[in-house]
């Protein structure tokens, strides 16, 4: 038989383009995600850290101007490595609960403090104003790699929650990890860590940011089975400096999948392609987790206000009117 004869379905049986062809009308069809005009906006929550110059300082007033009109559910303000950033982290929070309409979070850790100075720094917080605390136990200070517990501090996060209900009725959001923490025993150790800061007191979980959107969605599933029902809300990191973002993931546990890595290839001098295509890996996924029903998403803004907007834009947050 002639191989260059079509087919009875009109396809050729060799020559250049068969095996082209038939993949095409043979090969899986991918759908579209659903039509976002459906979807309610979502909540969204920013987190940004305190600066340390007032050139950083004005970078990160622009931010917060910036992502205002989108209106989050609250903004978050970080508490650098062993506790380093108290007061630059409440000034920051002060001055958002005074200018602007915004709901702020402060970040609070137990590293190299007391109970009662911790219980201080809270206290600060209420009467500043700041009703929402995000407790962590936080990592240890630059140059040590191993995490102490202060003689008199609390020693967990779980810990922390409890007294901070004990000291006022703030809002407790914890963190979560849906690739488990680096130094958990097990995932399921981890799990049932999560479960104690949420009995504690906790209202809300906010995960390590993750790339690959099967790992958060597993992960739910594993909370919901654990008995976890407070809202697990997904971090989500846009990457424009995929170096850095590789190194900094190695050490706290965030894989990078080789797809990730191959998207950014050969861009290590090309800031602008590198942001096109972060902009994509970040719609992709917040896109993917939308269609699986989550409607909520906190960014880590690293203070720099274009791609969350863009990527909450595509979620669907438009600026309130006023
Ligand atoms: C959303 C988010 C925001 C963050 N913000 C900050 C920040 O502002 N400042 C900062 O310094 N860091 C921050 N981090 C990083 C965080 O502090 C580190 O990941 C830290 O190593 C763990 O904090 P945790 O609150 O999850 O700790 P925990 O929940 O206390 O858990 C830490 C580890 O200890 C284990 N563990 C818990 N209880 C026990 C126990 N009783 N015995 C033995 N093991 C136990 C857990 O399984 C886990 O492996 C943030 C992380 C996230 C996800």
């Amino acid at each position: 038989m002639d191989q260059t004869m079509p087919d009875a379905a009109g396809l050729p049986r060799s020559g250049p383009t068969a095996g082209t062809l038939q993949r095409w009308l043979t090969g899986p069809r991918i759908g579209g995600l659903p039509p976002l005009a459906c979807a309610p906006a979502p909540a969204l929550s920013f987190e940004f850290f305190p600066p340390k110059t007032d050139a950083l300082d004005a970078q990160l007033w622009t931010c917060i101007r910036r992502l205002e009109p989108l209106a989050p559910r609250f903004v978050s303000v970080t508490y650098g490595a062993g506790g380093t950033t108290q007061a630059r982290t409440h000034a920051t929070v002060a001055r958002i609960v005074k200018e602007t309409a915004l709901t702020p979070a402060a970040h609070l850790t137990c590293v190299g403090a007391s109970k009662g100075e911790v219980d201080d720094v809270a206290r600060a917080y209420w009467d500043a104003g700041v009703r929402h605390v995000v407790a962590l136990r936080g990592d240890p200070p630059a140059g040590s790699d191993r995490y102490e517990p202060h003689p008199e501090g609390y020693a967990y996060a779980a810990d922390l929650v409890a007294g901070l209900r004990r000291i006022a009725p703030f809002e407790v959001s914890v963190a979560a990890y849906p690739e488990v923490h680096p130094t958990a025993l097990s995932a399921d150790h981890d799990l049932d860590n999560l479960k104690r800061k949420i009995d504690a007191g906790a209202t809300r979980a906010i995960t390590q940011y993750f790339f690959d959107s099967d790992t958060f969605l597993r992960f739910l599933d594993r909370a919901l089975s654990a008995g976890i029902t407070v809202p697990i809300v997904p971090g989500i990191m846009p990457v424009s400096n995929f170096t850095q973002m590789r190194k900094f993931s190695a050490m706290c546990g965030a894989g990078v999948p080789d797809w990730m890595a191959a998207l950014f290839e050969g861009l290590e001098d090309d800031v602008e392609t590198r942001r096109m295509v972060a902009a994509v890996v970040a719609a992709e996924q917040v896109r993917l987790l939308q269609a699986n029903g989550v409607d909520e998403f906190h960014f880590y803004t690293l203070n720099r206000p274009d791609l969350v907007y863009a990527i909450a834009h595509i979620l669907g947050a438009r600026p309130a009117r006023t």
